[in-house]
């Protein structure tokens, strides 16, 4: 649990985390911040132009669109920022009020096309906004306007800060709505999108010079761009229904194995009726409920899912003695879960005796068979196949058992 647990902050804070602490280091130090000034613009048209060409390639949407949004308040900036008049001011507060807004807002969505009725939809959004703010600017409804700079209470120690409560407002809703998705949702673009807020956040709160509020921007848009990159990753060795590895990880993982290892090949028992007779999604159900198991397995085997409801576990250093208790525990472990299924046809009111007809309490079992490298089976893939031998074995012994 500890190990999960650390792990977890690990990947919440690499590498979006590490970037944004980088990034005001940087900002907080005039020799460094020079540096990074004097690369704009170079630095953030490149960085613009490789987010939104990955963005478009990989289909990532809310890459392009977030990057369009700090594009559009940089080019905004860059424009208008330095404008010592009302509109240069307002227009300066409506970015900050606006940007991580629309970057929590990005968190919120889902991935659904660029150019699809959607996207356009997303785009419609994200250009009606600067226009709204040029038109009333146009026809000098203050009022409105006012929105971006009224103090929202007052007090003492605020005031002192001399930054515009709205924008402050905005921040802190931005930040949790990420910070939320990103706990919620465990993945590369969440996380991003959190540290991208608030990296963009210091860049518009902090008094920065105009060429290192654009670095720091465009370092937020780096932040996403190795997100996606991150999750791409993520997408192509990772299962998607189960959370474990791949088969393309495994023959990855395969490969690096020499010397003393045990391949175990798990297996679930009639998994086939079992789908017949509750369905495909009660199937999967199980299929993340052996996962899950398979993920605590002790011993350092690392689980992997082989593909369909075979899953593979590879012991690095240990013979097949040394681990077979340890997927004994597993196999038990797995027999004696229980495993509910709710019926879709459950009765509206809640039944008096806790047996209720409606949910259906089933018993999992998995066959294991485990092979260690010996003289005629040296290779990984040898060895492997000795272990779907060795399962067919377990099978045909009777299943719910480990055979070597
Ligand atoms: P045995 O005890 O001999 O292993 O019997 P079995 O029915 O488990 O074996 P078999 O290989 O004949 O059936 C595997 C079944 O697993 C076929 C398919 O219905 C089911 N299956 C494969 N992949 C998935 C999946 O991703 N989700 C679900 N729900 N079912 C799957
Ligand atoms: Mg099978
Ligand atoms: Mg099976």
């Amino acid at each position: 649990m500890g190990r999960n647990l650390s792990r977890g902050i690990l990947f919440f804070l690499l590498p979006g985390g590490a970037l944004t602490i980088t990034m005001m280091v940087i900002a907080g130090r005039p020799e460094l911040a020079q540096t990074l000034s004097s690369l704009t613009p170079f630095y953030p048209y490149v960085t613009v132009a490789v987010a939104l060409l990955l963005g478009w390639r990989f289909d990532r949407s809310r890459l392009v669109f977030a990057t369009a949004v700090i594009a559009l308040c940089g080019g905004l900036l860059q424009q208008f920022g330095s404008r010592p008049d009302a509109a240069g001011r307002i227009i300066t507060d409506a970015i900050t009020v606006l940007l991580p807004l629309n970057l929590a807002l990005f968190s919120l969505l889902k991935e659904r096309g660029i150019f699809t009725w959607h996207g356009l939809l997303r785009w419609a959004v994200i250009l009606a906004q600067p226009l709204a703010v040029w038109l009333l600017l146009h026809n000098r409804q203050y009022y409105w306007l006012g929105v971006f700079d009224t103090p929202l209470i007052s007090a003492e120690w605020l005031t002192t800060l001399e930054l515009q409560q709205p924008a402050l407002l905005a921040m802190a809703i931005a930040l949790a709505i990420t910070l939320y998705q990103a706990l919620r949702q465990r993945n590369a673009m969440e996380n991003g999108l959190f540290w991208a807020v608030l990296l963009c956040g210091y860049a518009m709160l902090g008094a920065h010079g105009h060429d290192l509020r654009l670095g720091l921007l465009a370092s937020a848009i780096v932040i996403l761009v190795i997100a996606v990159i991150e999750l791409s990753y993520t997408m192509a060795f990772r299962d998607e229904l189960t959370g474990l590895p791949g088969r393309r990880a495994l023959n990855q993982s395969l490969l690096k194995l020499g010397g003393r290892y045990t391949i175990a090949m798990l297996d679930v028992d009639h998994f086939k009726k079992f789908n017949d007779r509750f369905g495909h999604d009660v199937g999967d159900e199980v299929l993340k409920m052996v996962a899950a198991k398979m993920g605590r397995i002790s011993g350092g085997g690392k689980p992997y899912r082989y593909g369909g409801e075979e899953f593979t576990a590879v012991f690095a250093g240990k013979s097949v003695d040394d681990a077979l208790p340890h997927l004994e525990q597993l196999r038990e472990a797995i027999a004696t879960a229980d495993f509910t299924v709710r019926s879709s046809k459950r009765p509206k009111h809640k039944p008096q005796t806790p047996t209720s007809r409606g949910n259906q309490r089933v018993r999992i079992t998995i066959s294991i068979g485990a092979a260690e490298r010996v003289a005629d089976a040296r290779d990984p893939q040898a060895v492997l196949k000795a272990a779907d031998k060795a399962l067919y074995r377990a099978k045909k012994a009777g299943r719910n058992r480990v055979a070597s």
